[in-house]
């Protein structure tokens, strides 16, 4: 069932019995009324009656012109002898005589009033209430007055109908009125309803309306729009990794192609005229272990990337990173063409960081072979490392080729190269391992470079204080 018929049978309900609660209250409230008032009545007239008797003489007990006040409202008056014979009674009664003696005589045994019901007529029982007079000079006598409950019966009938008219007619507004604003609370939700509806699959930009952000409608717009928000961002978020993710496979895909096609050729080479040529021969297999070794580079280099991704477990120590920078520098100096000068440059104090040693190595090193991968003969590498502004900074420049300016913001993307042919082999993922150990670390690198001068890398890591 709808919220909306639902508030309004409750309502309905409530209202309901609230209202007939408050009319039995009200008709048993006017039914004791007019009881008491009626017996109050009765009750007077027989003192009033026992009065004249008591004044009267023997035979005329009942004054005829004062007796017909205290008949008005249908009230009645007889007057008995010890023996309960009727010595005098009002016209009303001319045939009807009480014939209940259990009032009267309850009256004149106990010498008290009594009261009782007794009755007269089919239509409704009649109140009776009996004094006990004994005038001076005459017997003892009793006194009763009494009238008939009909006139409240009749009351009553006439209260209840009017009761049930007007707990009706409040009834029929309570109804309506809990209906109309049952539902004028509740337009806002169908409205809520039809805009969310509304945003399917493809639009989660489309928000709520909100008409006012204090209400609860308001507020659950506000809450289902962050909702969206959230989700919109989720969404997005997904889209994005599932592009890169879909370019990575395509560009190893790319990357595997080249050496194995190499592969391929040189197999057919040394397949159809490798056995007789013995140089063909070695010429194939060196070309065979040249691209394999190429592909082995590059797939470690894919692993390492993937293992990045994960967030691997780190292994931090507190490392001197001057002295790791000095290791790496004379190691690729060993390597390297004896016509490249590679120099360290020490600093004055040490460089002590909280840091991955292996991983920043691994980023030492590849720099360096870029440094010397991308410098000519004559040329000049300089490491350095140094404090600067809370960080331990590993600094490598070159006087090489350099890098054009609008490849810079591109180099430390995942198989970018400035140039297929003078990139000597590397599958551009190198500087991109060192940016994800540069953030695994919570630090940055940076590149400054002109083209044709050389180049300047610099990872940057959060440094500890200097004791
Ligand atoms: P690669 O394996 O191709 O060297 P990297 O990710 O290490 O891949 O570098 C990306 C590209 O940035 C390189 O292809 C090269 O064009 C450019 N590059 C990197 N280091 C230098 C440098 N020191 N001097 C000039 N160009 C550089």
């Amino acid at each position: 069932m709808p919220v909306r018929w639902l508030l309004t049978l409750f309502n309905a309900l409530a209202i309901g019995t609230i209202l007939v609660i408050l009319g039995l209250a009200l008709l048993f409230f006017f039914e004791r009324a007019l009881i008491n008032g009626l017996q109050e009545t009765v009750q007077n007239r027989a003192y009033s009656a026992a009065e004249s008797v008591l004044a009267a003489d023997a035979d005329e007990v009942l004054d005829p012109d004062g007796v017909e006040n205290l008949t008005l409202e249908g009230v009645f008056i007889v007057v008995r002898d010890a023996e309960g014979g009727v010595i005098s009674q009002t016209a009303a009664l001319s045939t009807n005589v009480p014939e209940n003696d259990r009032v009267w005589r309850a009256a004149l045994e106990a010498d008290l009033p009594a009261a009782g019901t007794t009755r007269l007529s089919s239509e409704a029982p009649e109140y009776v209430y009996a004094i006990p007079v004994s005038p001076a000079g005459n017997d003892a006598r009793v006194v009763e007055a009494g009238a008939s409950y009909g006139s409240v019966s009749e009351a009553l009938v006439e209260i209840r109908r009017v009761l049930a008219a007007g707990i009706l007619i409040a009834l029929l507004f309570a109804v309506l009125g809990a209906y109309f604003l049952a539902r004028a609370a509740l337009a806002p939700v169908d409205a809520v309803t039809k805009a969310a509806s509304a945003i399917g699959d493809g639009n989660l930009s489309k928000r709520l309306p909100v008409e006012n952000p204090r209400d609860e409608i308001g507020r659950l717009a506000l809450a289902i729009n962050a909702l969206l928000a959230r989700l919109q961002a989720a969404f997005e978020r997904r889209e994005e990794a599932l592009a890169r993710q879909r370019r990575f496979v395509a560009d190893a895909g790319h990357e595997l192609r080249t050496p194995l096609t190499s592969i391929s050729g040189y197999a057919g080479v040394l397949k159809r005229w490798g056995l007789e040529d013995r140089k063909t021969a070695n010429e194939s297999v060196e070309a065979i272990e040249r691209e394999s070794r190429r592909m082995q580079d590059f797939v470690e280099d894919l692993l390492t990337l993937a293992r990045g991704d994960e967030k691997p477990r780190m292994k931090f120590e507190e490392t001197d990173l001057a002295a790791l920078a000095r290791e790496a520098t004379e190691d690729a100096r060993a390597t390297a063409d004896s016509d490249l000068a590679i120099d360290f440059e020490a600093p004055e104090r040490g460089v002590r960081a909280c840091l991955d040693p292996a991983k920043v190595r691994q980023v030492a090193s590849i720099l360096l072979d870029n440094a010397v991968k991308y410098t000519g003969p004559g040329g000049r590498v300089q490491v350095r490392a140094f404090r600067r502004d809370g960080y331990a900074v590993l600094e490598v420049t070159d006087t090489g080729v350099g890098i054009p300016p609008e490849h810079l913001p591109l180099v430390f993307e995942r198989f970018h190269r400035v140039d297929g042919s003078r990139s000597g082999g590397g599958s551009g993922l190198g500087l991109s391992i060192a940016r994800q150990i540069a953030d695994l670390h919570g630090g940055d690198i940076e590149v400054q470079s002109t083209p044709g001068r050389g180049s300047s890398f610099r990872l940057l890591l959060p440094a500890r204080e200097d004791p």
